[in-house]
């Protein structure tokens, strides 16, 4: 067993975030499938996920239309950043419960 790459992993892994519900705030957008949620992509650094929130930071939506302008017309929302369907709400979720979660319970 190699202990020390696991105390070192241990500093930046799961449960960077906290995970709010404060539908007045402006939410940023991250690319589902980035290595790191902390940068948005308007450049805002995020730490909280906040699914409740209902306004979209419009400086994160401008790039994502600069990045993909034809995102508005499309049936089914593609990931501007690596042009590939995002993956389905369940996945996300469980994204979100690793990102949030300290004790990572395994769930
Ligand atoms: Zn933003
Ligand atoms: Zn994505």
């Amino acid at each position: 067993m190699d202990t020390t790459s696991q105390t070192r992993s241990d500093a930046m892994t799961a449960g960077e975030f906290r995970l709010v519900a404060k539908p007045d705030e402006t939410v940023h957008l991250v690319c589902c499938r980035d290595a790191s949620w902390q940068v948005a992509l308007c450049g805002t650094e995020c730490t909280e996920i906040n699914p409740a929130a209902e306004v979209v930071c419009t400086m994160c939506v401008e790039e994502v239309t600069a990045l993909r302008p034809q995102w508005r017309s499309e049936a089914q929302f593609v990931c501007p950043v690596d042009a590939t369907r995002c993956p389905d709400e369940h996945e996300v979720d469980l994204r979100i419960a690793r990102e949030t979660d300290r004790t990572r319970s395994g769930r």
